[in-house]
């Protein structure tokens, strides 16, 4: 048996122990991002009153429900 000094364990343990926290964060990361992405794939800005609304794919230009200027399907900036 290899002789491991206490306080080296417990440094092993830690570093253990943080890594899969930070396993963990990064996997929610991506997961949350890609669920983000998909929530915004349908969403789309009024480029006249800048409100937010959802279309479908299928109408070309869909009509702002607010002030009912057509939009193109170009979803909002993240950031
Ligand atoms: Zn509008």
């Amino acid at each position: 048996m290899i002789p491991i000094p206490i306080p080296w364990l417990v440094f092993a343990a830690l570093i253990v122990f943080l890594a899969g926290i930070f396993f963990v964060w990064i996997c929610y990361e991506i997961a949350r991002k890609r669920h983000a992405a998909n929530d915004r794939k349908d969403l789309i800005q009024c480029h006249l009153c800048t409100r937010k609304f959802t279309a479908e794919k299928l109408v070309s230009l869909p009509l702002c429900p607010n002030c009912g200027s057509p939009n193109e399907h170009i979803p909002p900036r993240f950031f």
